[in-house]
């Protein structure tokens, strides 16, 4: 497997592929790897000839205050798994190399960002939106991997590439859960042995709110109510945002209609935010779950 750089290096490496007529997907991550990011790669490797994994802890899409300099990095620990799972190139850029002095421009999806995640980090979208416009002009990938347990964040992608005709195909894999349901996230590495516990307040607080719309509710104030009353029951845990809302536009919604309603959430359990989301199909009086279905919209 190969350990890219540079921005030149990783082009050298396309070209090298392209003229063989090989196919490329690439997983954009930030490191620390675990299952989910594992799960998008292996999506990869059955879809492409070529498997580009991006390993980049992006400045941009941190905002003053949060959790940049504390990220964990174990880059030798993420290269032997991304080995192991069949990547072929791992690009790995330190930071002037992808934002050089003089650095101006940034990317900024309007609408959806206007909710959730959007919401209470400002700013985040647009460096996220920045960073992956400019991977796909590094790399000029067949294809790109996104998970849902970031369900917004592949909407923001979904929705760039269209306004923009970048021309990559948008591939998004269903959440990896620890088997308590915790999303895996390199963020739980945070969580100390009773926020651990706590942490599991996400997954519940989502299947109670499925359960409700399955069971008939269609007031989405209630579920909302219950799903905060669920994590509130645990330790160290503070409410950052719940919220019932349209899966194509992300907008809260205060009746569930026929069609398909995310629930997302976001809480701190202690020092450490945590996202997870859970979209349900509700077909006039009945509804499912729809966690198994990896696309978005
Ligand atoms: P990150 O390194 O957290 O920026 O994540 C990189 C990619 O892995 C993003 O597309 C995430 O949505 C995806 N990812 C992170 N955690 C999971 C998970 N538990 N299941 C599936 N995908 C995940």
């Amino acid at each position: 497997m190969q350990l890219l750089s540079t921005v030149n290096a990783v082009r050298q490496y396309v070209a090298a592929a392209r003229r063989q007529q090989q196919s490329i997907g690439l997983v954009p991550t930030m490191g620390y790897l675990h299952e989910g990011h594992l799960s998008l790669a292996r999506k990869a490797r059955e879809q492409n000839d070529i498997v580009i994994m991006s390993i980049f802890v992006n400045p941009t899409q941190f905002g003053p205050g949060e959790d940049l300099e504390r990220y964990p990095r174990a880059l030798e620990r993420d290269r032997e798994l991304a080995a192991a799972t069949g990547v072929d190139a791992i690009f790995a850029p330190a930071v002037p190399e992808m934002y050089p002095d003089g650095y101006a421009t940034y990317v900024r999806v309007e609408g959806i960002t206007e909710y959730l995640c959007g919401a209470s980090r400002p700013g985040h979208f647009e460096g996220v939106a920045t960073v992956v416009s400019k991977l796909f002009n590094i790399v000029q990938p067949d294809r790109a991997y996104f998970g849902l347990k970031d369900y917004q964040q592949a909407q923001v992608i979904k929705r760039m590439v269209i306004d923009l005709n970048i021309p990559v195909e948008i591939v998004t894999v269903p959440t990896v859960r620890e088997a308590d349901g915790l999303a895996l996230s390199s963020r739980n590495k945070y969580l100390t042995p009773v926020q651990r516990q706590s942490a599991t307040a996400l997954y519940q607080a989502l299947k109670k709110g499925a359960v409700l719309i399955r069971s008939g509710e269609r007031r989405a104030e209630i579920v909302r109510e219950a799903m905060v009353a669920e994590i509130l029951s645990r330790p160290e845990t503070r409410v950052d945002y719940v919220a019932v809302s349209d899966a194509q536009t992300l907008k809260p919604i205060t009746t569930i209609n026929k069609g398909k309603v995310l629930l997302a959430l976001a809480v701190w359990v202690g020092n450490t935010r945590l996202i997870d989301n859970l979209t349900v199909e509700v077909a006039d009086n009945v509804a499912h779950h729809d966690e198994e279905q990896a696309t978005p919209g």
